[in-house]
């Protein structure tokens, strides 16, 4: 008989994207003509054609592979050098961070790098999670047995759930107890929230005290547009003691279907044995990268490299001002219909209070039916998130125009 790993039966089965696919449905069945007007603000998914740049870089990698002169097979498990010393140079050197190229370590994705670091970390840490949280962080931790079952609210114990609310601006603050790994996203999904630098201090200084780990998400960094906020937390001195950064291409150059993103692990960074030995992480993700994985595809790589060249920055820019327009005209829609509306300033998302009690479930299926606008409800991100809806900015400017107008005619 072969046994199964039974942590995965302790997961709350996938509830609320397939919650949503079903009452959308149950939508488009009951009301064939409303449904031809559906808008979909629920999906963090990018609309837009990938730059131009990256699409010429990875037409001349075809090319390449189709000569024998110039074809390549296996590239580094780590990413090729060139796109490893692109990318210590832009987004590390360029903004300060002390990051060398060999700190960085090219993959298929941020979501699985942050859900398999947990490869390289003991069985026994104590560990913290944001409520909202991005759903991966608590279901890995779910997988690898790091916590016991969930209780009614969707909580597992021996998780340490760090409340986000308006009091902290939807960041939260270091507990007063002690933890081993943070996860700290930021620009924040759902949220729309980002760190200050004193916010990112406050964390630093906590993980040094407590010789904890930050793992410190960052793909949305590039919606940052206020000058005063970090961009990276090693822009926090104590950083490279006790960080690992995450990022992607995927809501930058719009690789979410081409897949390519990068971790930054410091060689400074430590983590101790049961009986108290430290090692550094960077060798251990060395080899856990070399074992179980053989790479991003060459043309991914040049693509993504590309976004690196004058061209590239400036149309990965123009593609992040064409989102954040469109959060500004659908937070707009939304206020003019009386409700507070946070987020969407630095980050692609908004996160909307309901008036009145109006549960997250409930705003759903009003918004749905009054708007024929799909967003998602705020509790399946946590408890937290109840009496919240998250709206993506991920659109056309027509679809974004358009759902701000019928966001404006609700009534609360
Ligand atoms: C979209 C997203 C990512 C990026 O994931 P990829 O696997 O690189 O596409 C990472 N973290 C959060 C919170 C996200 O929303």
């Amino acid at each position: 008989m072969a046994y199964l790993n039974e942590n995965f039966l302790k997961l709350k089965s996938g509830y609320l994207f397939p919650e949503i696919a079903r009452r959308v449905r149950a939508f488009r069945e009951a009301n064939p003509e409303a449904a031809k007007r559906l808008i979909s603000c629920g999906i963090g998914d990018v609309t837009e054609p990938l730059p131009q740049a990256a699409i010429a870089a990875m037409h001349k990698a075809v090319e390449e592979l189709a000569a024998r002169e110039t074809f390549r097979g296996y590239g580094p498990e780590q990413g090729y050098e060139w796109l490893r010393a692109a990318i210590a140079q832009h987004d590390y050197r360029a903004r300060g961070c002390d990051i060398a190229d060999d700190e960085i370590f090219v993959s298929d994705g941020a979501k699985c790098d942050t859900a398999n670091i947990l490869d390289i970390f003991g069985r026994n840490n104590k560990i913290a999670v944001a409520d909202p949280v991005y759903p991966v962080y608590v279901d890995t931790n779910v997988m690898a047995g790091h916590t016991g079952p969930a209780d009614a609210a969707g909580r597992y114990s021996r998780l340490v759930y760090l409340p986000c609310t308006p009091a902290n601006g939807f960041v939260p603050e270091p507990p007063k107890r002690h933890v081993d790994i943070i996860y700290l996203c930021s620009p924040n999904n759902p949220t729309g929230a980002a760190a200050t630098r004193a916010q990112l201090e406050a964390w630093v200084n906590y993980a040094l005290a407590h010789k904890a780990i930050i793992l410190f998400d960052a793909a949305y960094e590039a919606y940052i547009t206020d000058p005063a906020l970090p961009h990276s937390i090693y822009e926090i001195p104590g950083a490279r003691e006790c960080a690992i950064e995450f990022r992607s291409f995927s809501k930058n150059g719009g690789f979410t279907g081409v897949r390519c993103a990068f971790t930054v692990v410091p060689k400074t960074l430590r983590a101790a044995t049961r009986a108290g030995e430290l090692h550094s992480l960077h060798g251990l993700w060395l080899r856990r990268m070399t074992t179980k994985f053989n790479g991003v595809s060459y043309i991914t790589q040049r693509g993504a490299e590309a976004l690196y060249t004058p061209e590239g920055k400036a149309q990965v820019r123009a593609l992040i001002e064409h989102y954040l327009g469109n959060a500004k005209v659908l937070r707009e829609g939304l206020t003019k219909s009386g409700l507070t509306v946070y987020g969407g300033v630095n980050a692609p998302y908004l996160w909307v209070k309901l008036p009145n009690g109006i549960s997250s479930w409930d705003a759903f299926d009003k918004i749905l039916r009054e708007a024929n606008v799909v967003v998602t409800p705020g509790s399946g991100f946590g408890a937290n998130g109840e009496g919240y809806v998250r709206v993506s900015a991920y659109n056309s400017r027509a679809n974004a125009e358009e759902a701000a107008r019928r966001f404006q005619n609700l009534r609360w």
